[in-house]
């Protein structure tokens, strides 16, 4: 998919298609599903008979399109679903200025965080699980920090610099 930080969600149906989102489902059996990333979120969405690749940054969080993807899996069949998500930048490397974590914190006040100096940052993944949590969906998190751990890019850590993929299918 062609990431732009939205909310769109694209139910993928053949190989042929292109869309810009920032989040894919399909109920298609070997169609593989792939978010790409350096430092967001790559959350991954697993049912039964429906699965989801979904791109979570700061703009994703607030525009809850990890609940609109959820919501669409579930109009389409999906029964019990887990959550993965895979590395990102951690709560206390992801610096933001304090007008910035103010405006994600007045809908995710759990975002709050303070980086390793003291200053105002953002925690994504402990925001996103709260929101999972609350539609219902169980979930395994890693702990690994992109920026951190020098085996994964990192955008924030090198500015021009490639994406990891989480990829997933049924
Ligand atoms: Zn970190």
């Amino acid at each position: 998919m062609n990431q732009v930080h939205g909310d769109e969600v694209f139910e993928v149906t053949s190989l042929t298609q292109d869309p810009t989102c920032d989040a894919l489902i399909t109920k298609e059996p070997g169609i593989a599903l792939a978010v790409m990333i350096a430092d967001c979120i790559p959350l991954l969405l697993i049912s039964d008979g429906v699965v989801g690749a979904v791109h979570v940054g700061r703009r994703g969080l607030v525009n809850a399109i990890a609940l609109k993807t959820i919501d669409a899996m579930r109009k389409i069949g999906a029964g019990t679903i887990q959550a993965q998500l895979g590395p990102s930048i951690c709560g206390r490397c992801y610096e933001v200025p304090e007008a910035l974590a103010d405006e994600v914190c007045l809908s995710h006040p759990n975002a709050r965080a303070l980086t390793s100096s003291g200053t105002s940052s953002l925690d994504l993944p402990k925001a996103l699980i709260a929101d999972l949590v609350a539609a219902g969906v169980s979930y395994e998190a890693s702990s690994i920090c992109t920026l951190e751990n020098e085996q994964y890019f990192s955008y924030r850590r090198h500015n021009i610099t490639g994406r990891n993929a989480g990829v997933v299918w049924l």
